[in-house]
């Protein structure tokens, strides 16, 4: 990997949105988070919740120990608010390594909501 701009890697995809040099649908911004919907939703509302910083999952995410996870779960409530989603219920998920399905290694929280969310998940 290549680190470009402070905090950020050059062959990510999630960086490149944060630097916003491919395009995404961004629903919620803070100084150190980015929300956008997902191209490829699983329900009738699907964003994915990002810190602007690299860290590959959510492990990376949770040793950074700098506030920095907090502010990606305030973020997923606040875009849960947003999409009116928050009273109906919704689910956060981070799925953490290629075993788990991740397919992009910046971490990201999925907000899914807006339909009946069954369990256990596939
Ligand atoms: O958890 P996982 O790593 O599989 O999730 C990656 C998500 O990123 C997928 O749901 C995919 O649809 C989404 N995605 C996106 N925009 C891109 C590339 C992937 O919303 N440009």
């Amino acid at each position: 990997m290549t680190l470009g701009r402070v905090g950020q890697v050059s062959d990510c995809l999630f960086c490149k949105i944060v630097a916003k040099e491919i395009p995404a649908e961004i629903v919620y911004e803070t100084g150190r988070t980015l929300a956008f919907r997902d191209i490829n939703p699983q329900a009738p509302t699907h964003a994915l919740v990002i810190p602007k910083e690299h860290h590959a999952d959510a492990a990376a995410l949770a040793a950074a120990d700098d506030g920095l996870a907090d502010e990606v779960l305030k973020t997923a409530h606040a875009v849960a608010v947003q999409e009116g989603v928050a009273d109906g219920g919704y689910r956060v998920v981070f799925n953490t390594g290629a075993g788990a399905g991740q397919t992009v290694f910046h971490v990201h929280a999925h907000i899914l909501g807006g339909r009946a969310l069954t369990w256990p998940p596939g």
